[in-house]
């Protein structure tokens, strides 16, 4: 195990510092693939590249629309209900029979944006494409994770440091808002343990 400080002074990093790139496991080949986000708060041009497989995506073409009509008939006045889940452009105008009356009139439907990842978001996913971090693992029931290889350098100084003392009043930092069980003495040694292993990873 190398030496680590045992007094924590790195540099009162925020979580976004972090999240410009994203080491993450590819959804076709299940390898190691690279997210890179660029910037950090705002994730419209971030880009998903395998090196093993060359799969890749861009966030851009994770935007769907919901489309969707719902008024009554002007023929009849019974309701008239349609909805397109995922349609990957907007819809201008939209045929539509009424199911009581039969008359067919054109309507103008409502395009709802939203992005569409792999997954719904949680923990040990990417916060873009959905896709499962690849540096993650469980420590006594809970899941560790961390977005790449700084991120998780950052982390194991600051488990392995024994005297943790506030970095900045400023603003809240990326270790301090880490979850209890990492910063808690008894699972210090299983999360270094842990840590190194997805080293090698
Ligand atoms: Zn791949
Ligand atoms: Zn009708």
């Amino acid at each position: 195990m190398e030496t680590i400080a045992a007094r924590y002074d790195a540099p009162a990093t925020i979580c976004q510092s972090y999240m410009t790139e994203f080491d993450i496991e590819c959804p076709k080949c299940q390898r190691l693939a690279l997210i890179i986000a660029g910037n950090p708060y705002f994730f419209n041009n971030a880009q998903l590249k395998c090196g093993y497989c060359g799969h890749s995506e861009l966030s851009a073409d994770l935007i769907r629309y919901k489309v969707s009509v719902r008024r009554n008939c002007d023929t009849c006045g019974k309701l008239i209900s349609k909805v397109i889940p995922h349609s990957k452009a907007p819809v201008d105008a939209f045929a539509i029979a009424c199911p009581t009356c039969s008359e067919v009139r054109i309507y103008k439907p409502r395009n709802e944006l939203y992005t569409h990842p792999h997954n719904d978001p949680g923990a040990g996913l990417a916060p873009i494409f959905g896709v499962p971090l690849w540096l993650q693992g469980n420590i006594r029931g809970n899941l560790f994770w961390a977005y790449n290889r700084q991120h998780l350098h950052a982390i194991k100084e600051y488990v392995g440091a024994k005297l943790r003392e506030r970095q900045t009043t400023t603003h809240t930092t990326m270790v301090e808002k880490l979850p209890q069980f990492i910063k808690e003495a008894k699972n210090r040694e299983a999360i270094l343990k842990l840590i190194e292993k997805l080293e090698r990873k």
